[in-house]
């Protein structure tokens, strides 16, 4: 799950970035109004945690802007000023939720995972492949009807094999699917997490296409 937040205060910025990513989401950090303009124009991100006052291009612009160009994409809007004519316009402008300024780490976290639950993929269906079975909705994975423990880096890279099975996905494409920008990526990060995934599920599920990637056969082994 990617996030793009979008914050101009690098002390709070820091502090919820590294809060997200502690939940199992990528951040993409954007500091001002325009970048976030840019990055929403260039990815399909899962959320947008959206200040308002910002420099170059306000929240509320920003906003706007991204319902202007049919961009679906579930917001939840940071206000530092609790006043009704402010949320009420936030929501009138396209957004799904706010949390006013000052909150606590862990009520973002869980808002930030009811919209994804109810934003954009109300019907997002289960995907199976033979024993495996991934409930989006629940992000939980079980085989041959037992629950299985995913680390939040071990499902992105199962759901993103299963969302393309029967096609090879890069370990560059898999890497943009788990980390933010700026985050230091370790070189054999996705082998280490297929390697895992290989031991907890099946050592067949994942296969090894060497030089080009991995994939998902589309039909069970
Ligand atoms: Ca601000």
């Amino acid at each position: 799950m990617k996030i793009l937040l979008v914050e101009d205060d690098r002390l709070l910025g820091d502090g919820i970035r590294a809060g997200l990513q502690q939940a199992g989401f990528a951040v993409d950090w954007a500091q001002d109004g325009r970048a976030a303009e840019l990055a929403l124009a260039d990815e399909a991100y899962d959320a947008v945690v959206l200040d308002l006052g910002l420099p170059r291009l306000s929240g509320m612009e920003v906003l706007a802007r991204a319902r202007a160009a049919r961009n679906a994409v579930p917001v939840l809007i940071l206000t530092a000023r609790d006043t009704v004519p402010d949320r009420i316009a936030g929501l009138d402008a396209g957004a799904d939720d706010y949390l006013v300024k000052p909150f606590d780490l862990g009520e973002l976290q869980a808002r930030l995972r009811a919209l994804l639950r109810r934003g954009k993929n109300p019907a997002e269906p289960v995907l199976e492949r033979g024993a495996l079975r991934l409930d989006p909705a629940a992000r939980s994975v079980s085989w041959a009807g037992r629950p299985v423990e995913l680390s939040a880096r071990e499902y992105a890279v199962l759901h993103a094999l299963l969302l393309n099975a029967g096609r090879v996905l890069s370990k560059a494409q898999l890497e943009e699917k788990l980390y933010g920008w700026g985050e230091e990526i370790e070189s054999n990060a996705v082998e280490v997490f297929v390697h895992h995934l290989r031991r907890k599920l099946a050592p067949e599920l994942i296969r090894t296409v060497r030089g080009v990637g991995y994939m998902i056969s589309r039909e069970p082994a």
